[in-house]
Formats: C-alpha cells, structure tokens, sequence
C-alpha cells in the first residue's frame, strides 16, 4: 500500500490534474493520496494558498473581499470547466470560501488558517470528483472526519499523538481515499495548519498511520540532486540517500521536502520515493533508513545563509561547571532555538538563526550574559552563512575535511567555523554570508566533477 502526495505544481491547472489522475489510477497500490492547493502554472503565477492570505488580508484590512475571493473561485472554475466536470462543484467551492471569509475575525490567526487551509480542502474535493466522473471508487475524506488532530498553533502545528490511532483506521474505507494536506483541527475544532509547504507533513503522518509500504512525494523535478540546480548545471542526481542526510540538506536549504515532513516516516521506518509528475517513469530519489552504498562519502552539498553566532570566551571557562547550561539557559529564555554549538576550552560559540535575534532582545542578551556569567569577551557575529556537506560514508572515507577546507582555500573563502556531527553523517563550514553560492559550488566541484 503507498501513500502519493502531490504538491502544489502537480495541481495547477487542469492538463496536471489529469497526469496525477493517470499516476493515481496507474498503480493499485495507490490507496491515499494527497493534494496541496493548486500552484504556480508559470513562474509569475501566484499559487492559491497566497491568494488564499491575500483573500484574509484584505479581509482583515477592509472588511471586504469580494473580489479576492472571486479570484479564488474563478481559478478553480478554470480547471473544473476544462476537466468537463459540472458546475455544482463550484457552487460547493465558493459556498465554502463564502463561509470560511465570513468566519469571525476575532482571532487573526484562527481566521487566516481557517482560509488558507481551503485551498488544499477545495482541491481534494475536485480531485475526488473528478475521478468519480471517470468511474474510480474515490472518495474525499475531511480531517476531521479522520481524527487528524494538531495542536492550536495557528500556521506552525503539530500532530498530537492520537491522530496516528485515528487515522489508522482509514485502511478500513473502501477504494481511493483523497485527503487534503496542510491542514487538521485543533480539540477545539478549528482548522489548524503546518508551516509553508506543510502537504508534505500530512502525507507522512497518514503513511506512518496506516504504515504504508512506500511514501511517494511527487513534484516537479526527476529527484533530489547533489545541489540546488540554480547554482550549478545538470548537478549529480541522487538516486538513494538515507533519511539523516536528506534532513541535513532540508536543513541547509534543500527544499525538496519539507524539513519536518521526515519525522513521522523516520520513526516507522517507511521509506519515501520523490517523483516526478510530469516524467513519473525518471526512477526519481528513495530515502530510506540505511545506506544502500556505503562506499558512497558525500551525498550533496547545500548552504544557507541568516545565520550569527554569539561569540563567548572566559579564562578557565572548561573549570567552570554549568558554564554552557547557563548560556543556553539565557538563550532559552528569550525563546530563541540554537542550530549548533562549537567550543573550546576557554571559549564557546552559539550558532542562532539570525531572524531570532530582535534589538531588543540582543541588548538584553548581551546584558544579562555579562551579568549572569561574566566573560572576558563576548561579541555577535551577524551575516553568516552555513555550508553541509553531506554523506553517511564521510565516516569511512579518509580526507574528506582536508579535501573541503583545500577546496574552500582554493576559492579564497575564509572558514570561520568548521563542526562535524557526532555523527559524521555531514561537517558543517561557518563562512561570510556573501561568499556562500561560492563556497557551495567549489565544494560541489570538489567532490563530484
Ligand atoms: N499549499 C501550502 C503552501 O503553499 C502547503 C503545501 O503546498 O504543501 O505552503
């Protein structure tokens, strides 16, 4: 039994929607499938979740959003005309947008995710149709219906544990089962979503639920290559890679899938196929929890930049117990998630997303760090950019470091940080935020022309 999630280009427009009918209908196999909203169908496009904001924001703004939502409506139309599909699923369409804009504006953020979520809700609803009129035994089924239950952090959520019990009961339906992504509902009832890109997630929650025997993840690229294909020509495609390293270069802005969307798969073991809707017969990138090829040492290289680092030395600072709890302590109550944290013996460096890291609270941080444990030195340094290099078999392979740093020397790029996981699944190389396309494609050149 599979799980095929389709992402938002897969359903822009109506030609699409037939290629994923084709894929669906292609494979007995392909029991759950689920949709985002209807995507870009060209680069200036907007895809219908932003439409979707804008409908709340003018909403918000005016109190009118007539002509925002007949927008919405109009899209949609596009495609169920040119499917041939009847206009009553354009009446249930804008009726829903109708009631979803008309929710109250009490809580903003309620009231976005309530629309936002509509995009993917609608789009179930067409594609069920659509295959009901082709005479497949499909059927849309709701969130809540199923018992996917997140918690009420309104466009940032997570599943709560009983959903997986819930939803496991799916398997019992007869035939296709079409369900929405992005979204579920809070104990409360209102309709909750993930963060941006948040199909995914759903489709790798309902595979571990219903313990699936392959997650397909189609999209618009043959497979996951060794590097964002904007920076380099036909980059190495990956045809396998294991869970750790795909998470690595989610982390590091590989945006493939979705950086959370792993979790639910990684914990049952369900291996996960990205495809291709327009070339689903590309064999496409299976990450799955062991490396097929352990002689394999690097898998990609990928960087981001946004990054800073609090910089923090004291003499004797190794003799000093509770030193780095303490710091991360000041960190934790300021809310603010550290990435890494590389030190010495006389000093210690925390790695923050740069977007953290308001005026105020840098002030107070410096502050109550100075008060609280009394450092010699302590500086922040902004406009960083981190750079992975990723491959379970780095941990077998002699000179995989001294072959990155020559090749970083070799472009002029200064490292100011260098850390390797316990793990050795990746090292990680702290540069000047303006340097990072460089460094990213010197690496890539390095290790796989
Ligand atoms: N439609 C949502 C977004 O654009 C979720 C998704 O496509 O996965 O973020």
């Amino acid at each position: 039994m599979k799980v095929a999630k389709f992402g938002g280009s897969s359903l822009a427009d109506a030609n699409q929607i037939k290629k994923v009918c084709d894929i669906i209908t292609g494979d007995a196999q392909r029991k759950f499938v689920v949709v985002s909203a209807p995507g870009k169908r060209s680069k200036t496009d907007v895809k219908v979740t932003d439409m979707l904001i804008g409908c709340a924001d003018a909403m918000l703004k005016t109190g009118n959003a007539d002509q925002e939502i007949q927008n919405v409506v109009n899209r949609y139309e596009g495609i169920a005309t040119e499917l041939g599909m009847s206009k009553d699923i354009i009446t249930v369409i804008r009726d829903d947008l109708t009631q979803r804009v008309h929710s109250s504006v009490e809580h903003k953020g309620k009231f976005i995710d309530n629309l936002k979520a509509a995009g993917e809700d609608n789009c179930a609803k067409l594609v069920a149709e659509y295959l009901r009129g082709l005479g497949v035994n499909a059927r849309y089924v709701n969130p809540k219906d199923a018992g996917l239950f997140l918690t009420e952090s309104f466009g940032n959520a997570r599943i709560l544990p009983e959903s997986y019990d819930n939803l496991r009961k799916l398997a019992d339906i007869d035939g296709i089962i079409i369900f929405p992504g992005f979204f579920g509902y809070s104990r409360n009832g209102s309709v909750v979503t993930f963060s941006r890109g948040g199909s995914d997630i759903t489709g790798s929650i309902l595979a571990a639920a219903v313990k699936a025997d392959l997650y397909e993840n189609f999209t618009d690229v043959d497979c996951v290559y060794s590097v964002n294909p904007n920076l380099v020509k036909n980059p190495k495609p990956i045809t396998e890679m294991t869970y750790r390293e795909m998470r690595e270069l989610a982390y590091a802005g590989f945006s493939v899938f979705h950086e959370e969307a792993l979790t639910p798969v990684y914990y049952t073991n369900i291996p996960v196929k990205v495809k291709n809707t327009n070339n689903p017969s590309a064999p496409g990138t299976t990450i799955s929890p062991k490396l097929i090829d352990p002689q394999r040492p690097v898998v990609g290289v990928a960087g981001d930049t946004g990054f800073c680092s609090i910089y923090v030395r004291k003499y004797l600072m190794n003799h000093e117990i509770g030193f780095g709890r303490k710091l991360l302590e000041l960190l934790e109550s300021e809310g603010i998630s550290y990435e890494h944290s590389p030190s010495g013996i006389d000093d210690i460096s925390v790695v923050i997303r740069e977007s953290q890291l308001t005026d105020e609270i840098e002030e107070r941080l410096i502050r109550d760090i100075k008060e609280k444990l009394r450092p010699d030195d302590i500086f922040i340094q902004k406009g960083q950019a981190l750079i992975m290099l990723v491959g379970e078999g780095c941990k077998n392979t002699v000179g995989i470091s001294a072959k990155a740093t020559k090749a970083l020397a070799d472009a002029d790029i200064n490292i100011e940080m260098i850390n390797q996981g316990s793990s050795e699944a990746s090292i990680m190389f702290g540069i000047r935020g303006q340097r990072c396309d460089d460094a990213i494609v010197a690496l890539y050149k390095a290790f796989f022309e």
